[in-house]
């Protein structure tokens, strides 16, 4: 026997557990090339890898899952709460009080929608350009 593997030979094999190529024992040969091989550092025993496990193919992608900018988001809100008529906002005030889902038409900022009551004086408003928080009830 010149070439060939046998079994309680020695092979290169790629280990899964250490993720590294090391030394393995053979401990199961099908069709001349070793099908089971144990880890001599780990002792783990796997199946006979030459190579390590390509990037990619082992990972499944999650599709179309991409994260939204907050344009998209605030056209969202405006679409689903005006029905696709003009957004009747209510001027922004300091001292008016808003509720989650009320459009308020800012002077410097344009539309919003209302995400969030923060705190009593506080909500939190998306823009076209992101969340801002605006001052209520004073
Ligand atoms: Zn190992």
């Amino acid at each position: 026997m010149t070439d060939g593997y046998t079994v309680g030979g020695d092979v290169i094999s790629w280990c899964t557990k250490c993720k590294l190529e090391l030394g393995h024992t053979i401990t199961a040969i099908v069709d001349n090339k070793p099908k089971k091989v144990k880890c001599n550092t780990c002792n783990g025993l796997h199946n006979y890898r030459s190579k390590p496990p390509e990037p990619g193919k082992t990972t499944i992608k999650r599709a179309g899952r991409k994260r939204k900018t907050p344009e998209e988001i605030y056209n969202e809100h405006i679409t689903r709460l005006s029905g696709g008529e003009p957004a009747p906002a209510r001027k922004y005030k300091t001292d008016d009080s808003f509720t989650v889902d009320e459009l308020i038409d800012h002077p410097k900022f344009g539309v919003g929608v209302v995400t969030a009551i923060v705190k009593v004086n506080k909500v939190e408003t998306l823009f076209k350009d992101g969340p801002r928080l605006l001052i209520q009830n004073q």
